[in-house]
This record gives C-alpha cells, structure tokens and sequence, in this order.
C-alpha cells in the first residue's frame, strides 16, 4: 500500500448467508487472523439483515466489524420492510454501504436518495460506504470519469469525513464478472476521487478510504492494492469463503 492511510478490507455477501453455515464461515475466519500477526488492514463484513444480530453477538470485541448493505434515510417509520441506519446502530454495525450499483439498478436509487441516506448513517454514527461506478457502456463511451464524478457529486454530504465516510470505487461492469480494469485504469479513476475529495473536503478529503470493488479475488488483490490511492477493497463473492476472504485481506498487509 503505497501511503498512509489504513486499509479496509470489506466483504458485502449481498443476499447470501443462512446463519448456521454464515456464523461458522465467520468463525473460521476469526480464527484465521487470530492466528496471524501483522495484519494491516481494517476488517468489515457487511451481512444480510437476517444474521446481524447473531454476527454482532459473535463478533463484540473482535476486530472484524458487521455492517449492513442498505438503511432508509429515516429513523423511524411507516416503511415496512425497511431497517434505519439507528437500527444498524443498535444491533452492534458500525458500518452501512450506501448506493451499491445493484441498488443504484434495482431500485432505482438515486444519487440524491444515496446521500440521504449516506446522511443517516452520519446520523446513526455509522460509517457510509458510498458506491459509484460507471457501467460498460459508459466507460466505452469515454464517460467513466463523468458519471463517477457526477456520482460523487450528489451521493456525498457535504459534512462528510474520512472518520464517518468512505467511498467505493466499483466498475459495474466488473462486479460478479471475473473481469477487472487494469491497474493504470484503476490508478487513473483513484486519482481523479481523490482530487475530487479533496476538491470539495479540503484536508479530510485528503484522507477519505477509497476502495476498490468489482472481481477481487487473492490472485489479484495484491496487484490491485498497491496501486496508488486504493485504500482497500470492496469485496463480493471472494468474501463468502473465509479462507479467499483472508487472502484478500492477508494482501492488504
Ligand atoms: C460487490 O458486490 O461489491 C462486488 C465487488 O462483488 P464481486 O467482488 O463479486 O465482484
């Protein structure tokens, strides 16, 4: 990793993880970094509503934090189906991923519904996670840098910092494909978010994580980690099986 800032190595599962089989992946991954010295990376594991409460009780004090995927914007409510971030809060997360692309796509979220709810988790003391990313189309276009500048633009609150927000650089094109940008591609897009940061947050946007998602896998993590300006990775399918999930984050280190 070539800067200061400490790595976050973030697994979402997405809608995967029956808890029996979930606590027991997760189990066998504490196990793994106990036993392993000289890990650098910060540890998150964002889990489907259902195992939260269950992942929060066998993770207190453990250096693997619990996140959620998704919050509403409000505290409270008539919204059936829907959790707060306050409700996050209080099972044990310390994290939220706000606007992940299969939201952005499946219920069409917003960049303004994405801030809100970037705001919430503000609110609620978790850290947002905040996605962007440009699809095929758009990066064949030439567009990549516009849409994920545009992104940026209306996800982020314009209190953010880099103790309450980090942002997650996500190729849609790559995310569940095997397919990944090259590196040069990634420093490019990692370069222009953070002076885009630091544009609008001055010293904090100096700092901000900016991870990298879409296809890291352990062959191909320690490539993309080192790349200027990736502080860590959002990672999916390679995150649901402790044993590739620790080789991501043994990478990191
Ligand atoms: C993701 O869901 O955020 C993701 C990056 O998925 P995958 O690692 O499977 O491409």
């Amino acid at each position: 990793m070539a800067n200061t800032i400490t790595p976050l190595i973030a697994g979402n599962w997405k809608m995967n993880g029956l808890i029996k089989p979930g606590l027991a992946q997760i189990d066998a991954l504490t196990k793994l970094t106990a036993r392993k010295r000289g890990l650098k990376a910060d540890i998150l594991l964002c889990l489907p509503f259902t195992m939260l409460p269950a992942a929060c009780a066998q993770l207190r004090r453990n250096r693997v934090a619990v996140g959620g995927q998704d919050c509403h914007a409000a505290p409270s409510g008539a919204h059936t189906g829907d959790i707060s971030a306050e409700m996050l809060a209080d099972v044990g997360c310390k994290y939220v991923i706000c606007g992940h692309s299969e939201r952005r796509a499946d219920h069409h979220e917003t960049d303004k519904a994405v801030r809100r709810k970037a705001e919430a988790a503000h609110r609620a003391g978790l850290t947002a996670i905040i996605c962007v990313g440009e699809t095929l189309e758009q990066r064949e276009a030439g567009e990549a840098e516009r849409v994920v500048g545009a992104q940026l633009t209306g996800s982020l609150p314009r209190s953010s910092s880099s103790t309450d927000t980090v942002v997650a650089y996500e190729p849609v094109w790559a995310i569940g494909t095997g397919m990944t940008p090259t590196a040069d591609d990634v420093a490019a897009m990692h370069d222009y978010i953070r002076a885009r940061l630091r544009r609008r947050l001055h010293q904090e946007g100096a700092k901000v994580r900016i991870l990298y998602g879409g296809s890291v896998k352990p062959d191909n993590a320690a490539e993309l980690l080192s790349v200027a300006n990736v502080n860590g990775a959002l990672v999916g399918g390679a995150s649901l099986k402790a044993t590739d999930f620790f080789g991501i984050i043994e990478a990191a280190s």
